[in-house]
């Protein structure tokens, strides 16, 4: 857990168990939206072993069948909490199985749109709706009224679109009100937590401050020391300035300059993060060191390998330098682990359960004896933005394009030398510079210039020239799972093909990529 008390325990909660379906975390970030927290945990979770008592639970869909012998199954003692339940979907399917088992397949699947037809208007769950599209995803269906139960809506081919507990506030749906589809869903999971469960709406990143800033006080205690690396992105930016707010110069930041940050990235770092933010912040030179052991490497995986694990070595022997104050070890690690990392490791996929740990923090962790601590394992993408500015951190900053790890390294295709990352360095600032100045950095998710190791004969000044190519990239995605390529005027595409070639040496041509994620990935290595 991150660090001390629980976020669930000083925030009203609502608790997501996961049974696997792919809309489980819109569950979590719907109710977000409305300054509900809400926290998601495999359907697997035993109640005993939960450290806090949740205002309402939400079961969701998955991909199983409740009938199958090796299908999931909930803890029954949330029905002892006495606490709202909401089913989606297998969920709904999972509260019919537990009370007389009447599900089974449906004689059509459905899947896509249906029109939800409430029954019961006064019932709190449907306030302020009415008769609307509701997005479906199942083969399964309720034959019959679970023990106990009632309807209060139907669809077309659901006859027990929603069921309702006839005494108690234990609900089913056969929708999924998470889906942007389904267009009156929000609302739906709204009344679920305030109406029924009288959720506080005070999930603010406002509050959040105040209480994370005590947490990690708390966990650290009054002497002990932090670590951290910064990378110049945003998450290691906010998780630095909270700790800094937390325990001031107790907390030391690290950026390792591997010889393949952005153009003058170092410098503007340490200007930002020390001048501006007041972090303690040591800024650390490897680069020659980076750039030997990247020598004649060209395989894509193996220059990750060699950065990642050279990153480990050099901050290892930084931080050895540093000397706490109370005389002891540095005692915890700072990760700026978000949200839907979390929620990628818990899951619930089924028996073979994957749990992903970080490869650089799992080293560290493991040689130095440190501890983890996490402030914004919580947080998703956009609350860490809107931290990030209540916290003073620059918009640019905050605002800023994702950036791999292993940098210009895999951005420099072929061999990485130091030359080479010097081009693709300064074709990517004029890139940027452009995209800035023409308004577009915000519309466009990630945009970058690669190096290609391909010559290719061009004509300056009368002079045949025998240069390589920059391929430019610009992409648009909510989650970077699928991507598409920014569609930029020409007269733009121009200006930047002429800038780079006339102000970059060793660049004789400027190509677009108009490829899409998939079946392109977003970097080409
Ligand atoms: N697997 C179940 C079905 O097909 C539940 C589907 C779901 O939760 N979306 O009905």
């Amino acid at each position: 857990m991150a660090a001390g008390e629980q976020v669930s325990n000083i925030f009203d909660t609502i608790l997501v168990l996961d049974f696997g379906s792919q809309y489980s975390h819109l569950i979590t970030r719907r109710l977000r939206e409305f300054n509900i927290y809400a926290e998601m945990l495999p359907c697997t979770q035993k109640i005993s072993e939960l450290g806090w008592t949740p205002k309402g639970i939400i079961l969701s869909g998955g991909p199983y069948s409740v009938y199958a012998v090796d299908a999931p199954h909930v803890d029954h003692a949330i029905f002892d909490l006495n606490v709202p339940i909401l089913g989606i979907c297998y969920g709904m399917q999972e509260l019919a199985w537990i009370n007389g088992k009447q599900v089974g397949r449906g004689d059509k699947r459905e899947y896509g749109p249906a029109t939800l037809k409430v029954i019961d208007n006064s019932n709190p769950l449907f306030k302020g709706m009415n008769d609307s599209t509701v997005w479906m995803s199942h083969g399964d269906k309720l034959h019959g009224l679970p023990t106990g139960y009632k309807t209060i809506a139907v669809s077309d081919n659901s006859p027990y679109c929603g069921i309702v507990h006839e005494t108690k506030a234990i609900y089913g749906i056969q929708f999924h009100p998470e889906v942007t589809h389904s267009t009156q869903g929000k609302t739906l999971l709204k009344n679920f937590a305030v109406e029924l469960c009288h959720t506080k709406q005070n999930w603010t990143m406002e509050n959040f401050i105040d209480t994370e800033i005590n947490r990690i006080r708390n966990l650290v205690g009054p002497t002990a020391e932090v670590i951290g690396a910064v990378s110049g992105g945003v998450d290691s930016t906010v998780a630095s300035k909270l700790m800094t707010e937390a325990i001031g110069d107790r907390f030391h930041a690290i950026l390792v300059d591997n010889g393949v940050l952005r153009l003058n990235e170092a410098a503007n770092v340490k200007k930002t993060l020390v001048e501006g933010l007041g972090i303690n912040l040591d800024v650390v030179d490897a680069s020659e060191e980076f750039l030997t052991k990247l020598k004649g490497v060209t395989d894509p995986e193996k220059k990750r390998k060699i950065i990642g694990n050279t990153f480990i070595h050099v901050f290892e022997r930084e931080a050895e330098k540093i000397k706490p104050k109370d005389g002891k070890e540095i005692q915890f690690l700072l990760q700026g682990t978000l949200y839907p990392d979390v929620i990628e490791s818990i899951s619930f996929k089924g028996p073979s359960q994957t749990i992903k740990t970080h490869h650089n923090v799992g080293g560290l962790l493991e040689n130095m004896k440190l501890k983890l601590i996490e402030p914004l394992r919580e947080l998703f993408k956009d609350e860490v933005r809107h931290l990030g500015e209540l916290l003073g951190i620059p918009h640019d900053l905050v605002w800023r394009h994702p950036f791999p790890g292993p940098g210009i390294a895999i951005r420099v295709l072929g061999e990485v030398t130091k030359e080479q990352v010097e081009i693709a360095r300064k074709a990517d600032n004029i890139y940027i510079e452009e995209i800035k100045k023409a308004g577009l950095y915000n519309q466009i998710s990630q945009a970058f210039a690669c190096l290609l190791p391909v010559k290719s004969v061009g004509v300056m000044g009368d002079q045949r020239t025998y240069d390589q190519v920059i391929a430019l990239r610009a992409i648009e995605t909510t989650d970077f799972m699928t991507a598409d390529w920014f569609p930029f005027e020409h007269s733009f595409l121009k200006k930047v093909a002429s800038r780079i070639v006339n102000e970059v040496d060793g660049v004789a041509r400027v190509t677009y990529d108009i490829t899409s994620k998939p079946p392109a990935t977003v970097e080409w290595e």
